[in-house]
């Protein structure tokens, strides 16, 4: 597994590499810091014997030295036999390691000068000989009066000289030097640099392989990615999929396919040059429509794509409307053929909005090709989803491509339901009330067909329709009002308000025409739905609040927008008579909206006691059974 994911991803070895490098860095570092410390300890150990002899012999010279009033250089230079005396005390001091001992001061110009020199005489310096200082820290005895040391740099052998101040009356009258070296001990030495040159080379050796591995890796990617793009319009190809097949997630996509229309012929007629060009755009604008970090877009053949459109767990079929506008996208493009002329082309697309449920991509690829045939022998330029429905009779459902089909063939009618005036049940509007009437007849409601259009672009299609269904009626029948419901999602879409606006356009439509609108956190918390529900408004539009109290219903939300009217939920009209609470909630909704200037309207009202009771309440509108069932509208 491990191997895997190496080969795979040579990252980890990058990774893996500079780590290596490191840590051989740090026992470089190491190594050069125990040399250092190894040297200081055995100049420590060779210089402290040195010293206590030097420092003797300094305290010799300063007894002989201490009855003499006048300076100390003066009585040296002319006393033979003292000096004499100093400078066999300071051959005593010479060694095969102490190579010389001499007694030196500084004369009235600055300049250093022997006084006593232990040397043999051969190679004995002359009295008041000039002595050049080869360091500054020489001059730093003058300051300290304490002995002192001087290294001068460490190869073969360590170099020293350490020096004895002699003071008088507080000043440095003479130095005492001493010049000896310290053999450094050869096989640690040995052994040391050896480490210090295997881990260098060690250190090289990954740096190098550190370096081809990264551009190996850079190959490899490019490599990958020219084997996985297509030449032509440079999105994915089929061996992307070949590749990816086995960690896409089928979970999270819904996979179409899409197949342009009449291709063969834009070949035929234009060229294949051009053929190519009219596929490059096709490319270019589905990559430009989809979402970029989250769908994927495959050239599956010649003029075939596949597009992975990620599901959205907050919006579930936001999917399904990338995919549309696709189709829309490609359908209002021009495409070029030359500089001069421009055509149009459409796609058919097959979605399957299942994936997950086949066992492999492959037959999920099979299944969104099926919906693409049907899409073709419907006469193509058209969107056909595969769902699992379609294939079950199941009493009553309808299947999402039936949906279509039905606001295409104009099946989606409206059903109508008074709204009546509470205390005198006149009528004061209808509320439209969706319905389909599939292929065999019969009348589909809107639970059956909500929940399988949600969240896609065909709830809005069917929004479209009975909006258009609402006008016609307002137009027949100058003298009714007439309600719609209406989803969050479409207080946001521009095609949907565009609709509305038009609307408003026209004498007399808006102020009849009422929006319900079920309250949702969608429409809480989009500044965008408030504000548009605040322009619809200013348009003439009467709101409505529906299904109010029914779990969502949030005050706050009155605040923020002159809501017209409060549909106080069926559920708690139906108990009002046997449940406390929900009477006592009615009660108090009623009371709240009469202070907040809010008409309330009583759903369900299905008997004679509950709209007694209604009454009672002063509830302003009542809707139910007691006064009709939806039905269509004789006018
Ligand atoms: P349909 O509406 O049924 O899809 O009709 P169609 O004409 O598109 O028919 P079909 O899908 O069977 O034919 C696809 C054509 O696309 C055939 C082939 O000449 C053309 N084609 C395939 N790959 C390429 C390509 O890379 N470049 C060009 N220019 N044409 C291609
Ligand atoms: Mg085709
Ligand atoms: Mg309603």
């Amino acid at each position: 597994m491990k191997k895997i994911l190496f080969i795979k991803n040579p990252i980890y070895l990058i990774f893996l590499a500079s780590f290596v490098s490191c840590i051989f860095l740090l026992l470089l570092y190491g190594t050069i810091k125990l040399e250092k410390n190894i040297t200081h300890k055995m100049i420590d150990i060779s210089t402290f014997d040195v010293m206590s002899i030097a420092n003797n012999n300094a305290l010799f010279i300063d007894k002989a030295l201490e009855t003499i009033s006048s300076s100390y250089v003066k009585e040296i230079e002319t006393n033979v036999n003292l000096r004499a005396q100093i400078e066999k005390n300071l051959s005593l001091l010479l060694t095969s390691n102490i190579k010389y001992a001499y007694l030196i001061y500084k004369d009235y110009r600055g300049v250093f000068r022997f006084l006593a020199d232990g040397a043999k005489d051969s190679e004995k310096a002359f009295l008041n000989q000039k002595f050049d200082i080869d360091n500054p820290k020489w001059l730093e005895i003058f300051e300290t009066k304490k002995p002192l040391t001087i290294d001068h740099g460490y190869s073969h052998q360590i170099l020293i000289t350490y020096l004895v101040p002699i003071v008088k009356n507080n000043k440095v009258e003479l130095i005492l030097a001493v010049d000896f070296s310290i053999k450094k001990i050869e096989d640690i030495n040995q052994i040391l640099k050896l480490m210090k040159y295997a881990i260098i080379i060690i250190i090289l050796i990954i740096v190098i392989f550190l370096i081809l591995l990264i551009v190996q890796t850079f190959k490899y990617t490019a490599v990958k990615k020219t084997a996985y793009t297509d030449k032509l319009t440079g999105v994915y190809n089929r061996n992307y999929l070949q590749e990816s097949e086995s960690f896409i997630n089928l979970d999270e996509y819904i996979l179409a396919t899409l197949d342009i229309d009449y291709f063969k012929v834009v070949n035929d007629t234009y060229g294949h040059d051009t053929g190519d060009k009219i596929l490059t755009q096709i490319a270019q604008s589905i990559t430009s429509t989809i979402r970029l970090k989250e769908d994927i877009v495959i050239r599956y053949g010649g003029e075939e794509f596949v597009i992975l459109a990620k599901i959205n767990r907050n919006d579930n079929l936001s999917a399904l409307n990338v995919i549309e506008r696709i189709f829309k996208n490609i359908q209002e493009k021009k495409f070029q053929i030359n500089n001069q002329e421009f055509m149009n082309i459409t796609v058919s697309i097959g979605v399957n909005l299942v994936p997950n449920k086949s066992r492999n991509f492959t037959d999920a690829f099979k299944l969104a090709d099926l919906a693409l045939y049907n899409a073709k022998s419907k006469g193509r330029n058209n969107i056909e989803i595969y769902d699992e429905r379609e294939n079950k009779n199941n009493d009553l459902s309808i299947s999402i491509n039936e949906i279509k089909d039905a606001i295409d063939k104009n099946q989606v009618i409206c059903y109508y339901q008074k709204i009546v005036d509470t205390k005198t049940q006149e009528v004061s509007h209808y509320e439209a009330l969706l319905r389909i009437i599939d292929k065999n007849g019969n009348v589909i409601l809107p639970e059956k067909i909500l929940p399988v259009i949600k969240g896609t672009f065909i709830l809005r299609n069917i929004t479209k329709s009975v909006l258009k269904i609402c006008y016609k009626k307002l137009q027949e029948n100058k003298d009714i009002k007439i309600n719609l419901n209406i989803n969050s999602k479409d207080l946001t879409d521009n095609s949907v308000l565009q609709i509305l606006k038009n609307f408003a356009l026209e004498d007399n439509i808006s102020n009849r025409l009422g929006l319900e609108i079920v309250e949702s956190k969608d429409l809480l918390t989009s500044e965008n739905a408030k504000e548009n529900l605040i322009m619809l408004k200013k348009l003439g539009y009467k709101l409505f609040i529906d299904n109010f109290g029914s779990g969502y219903s949030n005050f706050v939300y009155l605040s923020q927008i002159k809501i017209d009217y409060i549909k106080v939920d069926g559920s708690l009209i139906s108990k009002i008579l046997e449940d406390k609470i929900s009477f006592l909630l009615v009660k108090n909704i009623v009371e709240f909206a009469k202070e907040a200037g809010i008409k309330v309207i009583a759903e369900h009202v299905s008997s004679k006691e509950i709209y007694e009771m209604i009454k009672l309440l002063e509830v302003d509108y009542s809707q139910g059974y007691y006064f009709n069932i939806p039905q269509e509208m004789d006018k």
